[in-house]
């Protein structure tokens, strides 16, 4: 296993055990099974763990294995706090309390505020006062790093960078989204101020594990060419691991031999040993997902800031999510990343000015792709769920700023 350092100076497997995927037989986690694959994870060094309270019985399972196998000391937590349903610090702490008690533990290794999505949800938890709270668990031993972990634009992620000393962030990025949430720019602007970045959905739920037919034939063609035998799985993560601002990689392992496969890649890979060719093959696959877009958006950016807060390339990336991984995923990814905004960014905003169409390096034609996108992402049936759901969410975070 190879290791990157947090920033305290502390390793961190380059490989980290996502622990929300493991077999269920009905309601409940296959306990047995589950406790083989983490035990061989931790036997090939694996050290990272990353559960959270939300995902059901995912910490409780953790914190049996670990505890009833007496390896707590050998591999750090990372949990969350569903920091969008907290009222009060009363609440945070209960919380908190419930999570030390599901995972066996006295201290969570990295604990990370679950789902941050703009600067409003941080401004409201510091009116709560979890500046002060964070403070004194860190001085009480209870937390060791703090984080967040991210679903949002990317000028949002460099506001919420900016606005605490985090001690490491959680962003979704993978080679087909390169460009988009936070991206290889938060990445980047993350590491560039020494916070290390846990990757989540490193192959896009599983997504880029399995291409379609086309790319498949490309990997194909380039392990005849080459003499490998390149897996589109590996591709993926070795896309990550060459990059040297990724700290650690997640994955939601069910299974001895993915454990043992991704083990084995992640000891065989190491920052800048992408070669180029294939570098060449990632883009040849990108471009065969990506010709089933609708709108060729690059999300550069250079239309934005759009004057009435459209996020454009949010818009058009959902919109051709719901091509490239089907309607129900793309309308899972649109709610979670923009519906539970405060500012969610709609294209309905749009009053035609035209000043991102003067600006987009793709001649795109914006504002008659926004009515479209916006037809397809929020269709009459959807608005009043995303609406009511939106509601919900955002009316918790102004209760608990009132607190
Ligand atoms: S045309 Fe619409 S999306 Fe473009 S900058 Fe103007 S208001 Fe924003
Ligand atoms: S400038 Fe054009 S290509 Fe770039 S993000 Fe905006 S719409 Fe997309």
């Amino acid at each position: 296993m190879k290791y990157r350092n947090d920033k305290s100076g502390q390793p961190v497997s380059v490989l980290g055990y996502g622990c929300m995927r493991f077999l269920r037989n009905g309601a409940s986690i296959d306990y047995e099974k589950a406790e083989r694959e983490i035990l061989r994870a931790i036997e090939l060094g694996v050290n990272y763990f990353d559960t959270a309270y939300i995902y059901p019985g995912s910490e409780e399972l953790l914190g049996k294995v670990l505890d009833s196998n007496g390896l707590r000391d050998k591999v750090k937590i990372a949990t969350k706090l569903p920091q969008y349903l907290m009222q009060s610090l009363k609440a945070v702490d209960k919380i908190f309390s419930e999570e030390l008690k599901r995972l066996r533990t006295d201290r969570v290794d990295y604990y990370l505020m679950h789902m941050l999505t703009d600067i409003g949800s941080w401004e409201k938890l510091t009116e709560m006062g979890i500046r002060e709270w964070i403070e004194a668990k860190k001085a009480d031993g209870s937390i060791k790093n703090i984080g967040f972990s991210y679903h949002g634009t990317c000028d949002m992620f460099l506001k919420l960078l900016d606005a605490y000393d985090w001690d490491f962030v959680q962003i979704q990025y993978n080679y087909m989204d390169e460009n988009s949430q936070a991206g290889r720019i938060g990445l980047e602007a993350a590491s560039k101020k020494g916070i290390p970045v846990i990757i989540m959905e490193p192959l896009r739920g599983g997504k880029l594990a399995n291409l379609p037919k086309t790319c498949g034939n490309l990997i194909k063609e380039f392990n005849g060419k080459t003499g490998k035998a390149v897996t589109a799985a590996e591709l993926g993560l070795k896309w990550l691991w060459d990059q040297p601002a990724v700290t650690c990689v997640l994955s939601g392992m069910n299974s001895i031999g993915m454990v043992e496969e991704n083990c084995r890649i992640a000891d065989e890979t190491e920052a800048g040993c992408f070669t180029d060719e294939e570098k060449t093959l990632v883009e040849n696959i990108k471009t065969v997902i990506k010709a089933k877009e609708k709108v060729g958006c690059t999300g550069c950016r250079y239309c934005m800031p759009c004057p009435k807060g459209v996020d454009i390339p949010g818009i058009f990336h959902h919109y051709n999510l719901l091509y490239t991984e089907g309607r129900i995923e793309g309308y899972r990814w649109f709610f979670q990343n923009m519906g539970l905004r405060e500012d969610h960014g709609y294209a309905s905003r749009c009053v035609a000015c035209g000043r991102c169409e003067a600006h987009c390096p793709q001649n795109i034609n914006i504002i008659e792709e926004l009515k479209k996108a916006d037809r397809a992402l929020r269709p009459f049936y959807i608005r009043p769920v995303m609406y009511a759901a939106g509601k919900f969410v955002n009316r918790k975070r102004h209760r608990s700023a009132k607190v």
